[in-house]
């Protein structure tokens, strides 16, 4: 296999040179070559709630939602507003903040009149080190006046739309009571990124019914749209979510942690070289509900492990980019 000269990293180490082979296009590397240093992403609860939960779309929620164990911010009463909640997470870092995006993680937080969203997002840009938005929400949470807003707004700050797809497959959308279709996804993408506005796409790995072809599709389907960036991660069964109940009925299984970097390692290949890459893999701990994988409670040595088979497979983000396409 041929690798480009900028697939790797010369570093200096205990009085030797060593090579380390980029693996993928990390949106920290990116940012922090942005602004000359690393920026701090602090979640934050804005208090939006979700169609998909407010009986709307559905009153059930996504079949493996539970937004207390994907977003600790969630946990916490909306008891203050989220600039305050930002400037009291600032405060506990005693000036040791640099570039601050706040990250409006918990629920669908464009879901609102244009009069919530600007009470919601407005006071976050003011506070001191601020230097844009980072907005969690679903595909189908836009209007034409959001969208409008929105591309104002990305005119005058660095805006980043964070949109949950999970798989580019309407089935595996229905099986996950969703709520959306992946023609949801693309309209939205391609209306942000056409006022040029960042996107991020979330997907998983191990949804019930996929084999590792179908994820692979769903990468190339990301790799195809003008999508800046991915957020990817395994399924994980949570406490009082309807895939508790599949798992322990037997009618769900989880990825162990060897075939989980397998398919991950696939993913990145299938991706666009150019994307930048939010997230690996997600933790969660059992006090917060998880039931399984438990790999997912130890983020370092999962992670250790990821890398080594990345390593030992010299992973590249990008070197199936367009195969398909070239074989027909
Ligand atoms: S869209 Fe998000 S918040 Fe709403 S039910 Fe699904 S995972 Fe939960």
């Amino acid at each position: 296999m041929v690798h480009r000269v900028t697939d790797y990293l010369l570093f200096y180490f205990q009085g030797g040179f060593g090579v380390l082979m980029i693996h993928y296009l990390s949106y920290r590397s990116v940012v922090k070559s942005r602004y000359g240093q690393p920026v701090l992403k602090v979640p934050v609860n804005a208090g939006f709630s979700c169609p998909n939960r407010d009986g709307t779309k559905s009153a059930e929620g996504c079949r493996f939602c539970d937004n207390r164990s994907f977003s600790p911010v969630a946990l916490r009463q909306v008891e203050s507003p989220a600039a305050e909640q930002l400037r009291t997470a600032l405060a506990r870092r005693r000036g040791r903040n640099g570039p601050v995006l706040p990250y409006l993680q918990p629920f669908s937080n464009t879901y609102g009149t244009i009069e919530e969203l600007k009470k919601r997002y407005e006071p976050l840009l003011a506070v001191p080190g601020v230097i844009g938005l980072a907005i969690g929400t679903r595909p189908d949470c836009f209007t034409e006046e959001t969208y409008r807003y929105l591309a104002e707004l990305a005119r005058r700050t660095c805006l980043s739309i964070e949109l949950g797809l999970q798989s580019a497959h309407d089935a595996t959308l229905a099986l996950c009571n969703r709520g959306h279709t992946f023609a949801d996804f693309i309209a939205a993408v391609t209306r942000l990124s056409s006022d040029t506005i960042e996107t991020v796409a979330h997907v998983m790995l191990g949804l019930p019914g996929e084999t590792g072809e179908i994820m692979m599709r769903t990468a190339d389907r990301l790799a195809a749209l003008p999508c800046t960036g991915v957020k990817i991660h395994q399924l994980m069964v949570i406490e009082g979510t309807e895939f508790a109940t599949w798992y322990r009925e037997g009618r769900l299984a989880v990825l162990d942690l060897d075939e989980y970097a397998e398919l991950l390692c696939g993913f990145l290949s299938h991706l666009r070289p150019d994307q930048q890459i939010h997230r690996i893999m997600a933790d969660s701990t059992t006090a917060n509900g998880l039931i399984a994988p438990l790999w997912s409670a130890d983020k370092p040595g999962s992670l250790r492990v990821i890398h080594r088979y990345m390593d030992e497979h010299a992973t590249r983000q990008g070197s199936q980019y367009g195969v398909g396409r070239l074989n027909g």
